[in-house]
């Protein structure tokens, strides 16, 4: 869960949406890693493909300018990660 109850791009907190950063359509996982909550105003830009609100949010997530390719491979990582320690 997040620590901050309010939307990454802004100070709003009444009403925030799960944002998937790779859409599960494109293979992107559902896990914290690919979701970052936001407001109903930077969902619809980033869900609209804006391309300013995307990489703020890419850089607010792994503090670093990031393509969709090194997303998945880090989530990929993390999956192995998970697995592994459920084992136990
Ligand atoms: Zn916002």
């Amino acid at each position: 869960m997040s620590k901050y109850r309010k939307c990454a791009l802004c100070d709003f907190k009444v009403t925030l949406h799960r944002h998937h950063i790779v859409p599960l359509s494109e293979g992107g996982a559902n896990c914290e890693e690919n979701a970052i909550l936001l407001c109903p105003n930077h969902h619809a830009l980033a869900t609209a493909d804006d391309k300013e609100t995307i990489q703020k949010i890419r850089r607010i997530k792994t503090g670093k300018k990031i393509g969709t390719k090194k997303i998945l491979a880090m989530q990929k990582v993390n999956q192995i990660m998970i697995e592994g320690t459920s084992k136990n």
